[in-house]
């Protein structure tokens, strides 16, 4: 490949803080408040225009509650759905035979109650900022090189918290990371949609209907006889005879959620493999190819699904929503097993009970097992190698390529958001390496403020 020599330039330092987040989305927004609770300085840029990340592409939260109905999420993350629930923006936690469970949530709000959040935590924010290059110092990040409508700028801080979902920081950092499974194929990415004009009143009695054709997959009729608002998952015949009648689809599952107006689904069907979210050519194509696709799922839905047939198209997600990209290499990696037994660390700094939920890279389908109660997340896996004084939380964690695809799940996100906050501040108040963070005293504080662990 052709290239050129940078020149040398001077930048402008236009931040000096104690803790810096990188990325607004559900992990970082628990990462900036947590950090920022006794008094540290703390920022937190994000390239959007909104804070929210994935919250705000029409998905639920899915993983406030455990498999067997108790709350393994709370801490932080239960007091944004509070602040949410205030303002009709989220619904209560409700339990699914498929997806553990599932928090509806309205994508205005989130944007909205975020940034009243970080704000009233007197967090600096600054959006239509995207974090371009690190600034060493030895084994430690001295700060970030920013990049906005103003040129590139530096920001100086004394530990990072790496929030982007693609660990830019991490990768930019050197630090050992990994992408796909053994043949680098990830997750494919969607770029949800929602319809209005739905009632979803007649779709619910249809999958209630134990004798109808439509039937969901786990998940029995009798469930949604009793719940208004659901996730459907299956529908593999109706599409089956759409697909015979010449409608062509790129996945084998049909999966509507229903929003929290009346009469508002969102739609996780489209699906591009091979989308690299690291590679803006790659991520052009995937986003033209995935707004390709909507017209025939619209056609699909209004055609044979029952409830759609006066339903129209109503907005679309603001970005292709990307699965997986890099994971670190940490100093510890979460595996498929550690999951489906249910596993237990002294160095918990959260619990999660989600399934592993891996869309394949090829194909259009998805592999769904359960363990059958919760797991642990080590703090460990939110420690890079060979950089002194940067975390990482979300989904760019330190997991195998199956594990991630429980982790990566929303609510576990934001409460590693809110581990690597605390011990981010930890870190600076006594003025360790992130990596010799003391344990105990990190975990005893998540308790103190009302995270949820197993055990102390
Ligand atoms: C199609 C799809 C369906 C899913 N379904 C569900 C579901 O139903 N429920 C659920 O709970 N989870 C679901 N997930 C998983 C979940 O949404 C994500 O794994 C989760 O949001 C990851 O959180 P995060 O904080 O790590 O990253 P993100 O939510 O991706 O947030 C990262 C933030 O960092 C910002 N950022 C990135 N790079 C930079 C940079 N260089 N400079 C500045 N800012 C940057 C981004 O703009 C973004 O705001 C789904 C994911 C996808 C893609």
């Amino acid at each position: 490949m052709k290239t050129i020599i940078e020149p040398e330039k001077k930048l402008p330092v236009i931040l000096d803080v104690d803790v810096l987040v990188v990325g607004g989305g559900p992990s970082g927004l628990m990462a900036a408040q947590a950090a920022s609770e006794d008094g540290l300085k703390v920022a937190l840029i994000e390239s959007r225009s909104f804070l929210g990340g994935n919250l705000t592409i029409g998905l639920p939260i899915l993983d406030f509650l455990g498999r067997k109905g108790n709350q393994v999420i709370k801490g932080l993350p239960q007091k944004f759905i509070d602040r949410l629930i205030k303002r009709n923006g989220a619904s209560n936690h409700q339990s699914c035979p498929l997806h553990v469970s599932i928090t509806f949530i309205e994508p205005e709000d989130v944007k909205m109650v975020a940034m009243d959040m970080l704000k009233e935590s007197g967090v600096n924010v600054l959006l239509y900022t995207f974090f371009s290059d690190i600034i060493t110092e030895g084994d430690a990040l001295k700060g970030i090189i920013i990049e906005s409508k103003r040129g590139r700028e530096a920001i100086l801080s004394r530990v990072i918290i790496d929030c982007t979902g693609d660990a830019d920081v991490a990768f930019r950092a050197g630090a050992p990371y990994l992408k796909g499974n053994e043949h680098g194929g990830m997750q494919p990415p969607t770029l949800m949609f929602s319809m209005m004009n739905v009632d979803t009143e007649k779709l619910r009695l249809c999958l209630a209907d134990e004798n109808g054709p439509y039937k969901a997959d786990k998940i029995p009729p009798s469930y949604f006889a009793e719940h208004q608002r659901f996730i459907v998952v299956g529908l593999r015949e109706t599409m089956e005879k759409a697909e015979k009648d010449g409608v062509t689809l790129p996945v084998k599952r049909t999966i509507i959620i229903t929003g929290l107006k009346k009469g508002e689904v969102w739609i996780n069907m489209s699906r591009v493999n091979g989308v690299d979210g690291t590679d803006p050519a790659s991520l052009t194509e995937g986003e033209y190819e995935a707004r390709k696709q909507v017209d025939e799922i619209i056609r699909y839905l209004v055609g044979y699904v029952p409830g759609f047939e006066q339903a129209l198209f109503d907005r679309m997600a603001p970005f292709l929503g990307i699965r997986e990209t890099r994971r670190i290499i940490g100093n510890y990696v979460l595996t498929r097993d550690d999951i489906l037994s249910c596993r237990k660390f002294d160095d918990a700094i959260a619990v999660a009970s989600y399934p592993l939920d891996l869309h394949h890279p090829v194909g259009g389908d998805c592999s769904l097992e359960w363990c059958d109660d919760c797991y642990d997340i080590p703090f460990r896996s939110l420690v890079p190698q060979q950089i002194s004084n940067l975390l990482v939380a979300g989904r760019c964690i330190s997991a195998t390529h199956e594990a991630l695809s429980s982790v990566r799940i929303m609510a576990p996100c934001m409460a590693m958001g809110e581990a690597a906050g605390r011990a981010a501040k930890i870190a600076v108040r006594t003025g360790v390496p992130v990596a010799e963070v003391d344990i105990s005293k990190l975990r005893e504080e998540l308790v103190a403020k009302g995270a949820y662990l197993r055990h102390l």
